[in-house]
């Protein structure tokens, strides 16, 4: 049985997710007996099983816990063929260190791999895009950290209310989630110089390069546009407030 505050801290997390990307039959149970995980999700079906076996050290259950299960359940019912190959090659390219990992359990299988890289894109998208931008300049002939990156963003992919194609940037904290809407995309340089979208990651030919904050392999990715000062971002919060 899930306490009231494990209710709202999962009910936070899933609001800040756009709804087409949530199943509706997500089961979400809770066990509390002693594991050696803290989250599990079951392949193929609409369970979310979510441990938290140190009630004293982690008093609340953590938001990027849940969402490392939902990246699963996301990746298992709604990516494409084409892109869960592609990250598919992206881990094997990549799994000779950990360099291109969000973290270590990511080396495990390519689906781990998805998985903390969508958990650390919706938990903290800012420090990932800075962590993408640093390992980018470290080993240039690598850019494998990056190209997942791009598909995270890829996957809150949307058309705005301007017509543009955007994404969703998150900031998590322990009992609140902030979402921002930012333009996003891959562009290619039109003959008359001017930029056009290409719609999906997936498509990633031809690209021509464009000289902006990330240009890897000749390749210009841009990923999403965040204003420098972070604090014009519209902001939209969504709250956990423990009671009592
Ligand atoms: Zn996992």
């Amino acid at each position: 049985m899930l306490s009231s505050g494990e209710q709202n801290l999962i009910y936070t997390a899933f609001r800040a997710w756009p709804k087409e990307l949530l199943n509706s039959s997500y089961a979400i149970g809770l066990d509390k007996e002693d594991h050696e995980y803290e989250g599990e999700t079951t392949a193929y079906s609409s369970n979310i099983l979510l441990y938290n076996s140190n009630l004293t050290a982690h008093p609340f259950l953590s938001i990027s816990t849940i969402y490392h299960e939902l990246a699963h359940q996301l990746h298992f019912q709604k990516l494409s063929k084409d892109l869960d190959s592609y990250l598919k090659s992206l881990y094997e390219a990549s799994k000779k260190d950990g360099f291109n990992f969000a973290r270590e359990y990511g080396l495990k299988n390519y689906k781990e791999d998805i998985a903390t890289m969508w958990e650390a894109y919706t938990t903290k998208t800012m420090k990932l895009l800075t962590a993408a931008r640093i390992k980018t300049s470290e080993r240039p002939q690598e850019p494998f950290f990056i190209s997942k990156v791009e598909v995270a963003a890829a996957v809150f992919l949307h058309v705005g209310q301007d017509g543009k194609l955007k994404t969703f940037i998150f900031e998590a904290e322990d009992n609140f989630v902030k979402k921002a809407q930012v333009d996003l995309g891959i562009y290619r340089l039109k003959p008359d110089g001017k930029l056009e979208f290409v719609q999906t990651i997936a498509n990633r030919d031809p690209i021509v390069p464009y000289l902006k904050e990330y240009l890897i392999n000749g390749e210009i990715v841009l990923l999403p546009v965040i204003p420098d000062d972070i604090t014009t971002i519209p902001w939209e919060y969504f709250y956990f407030k423990p009671n009592g």
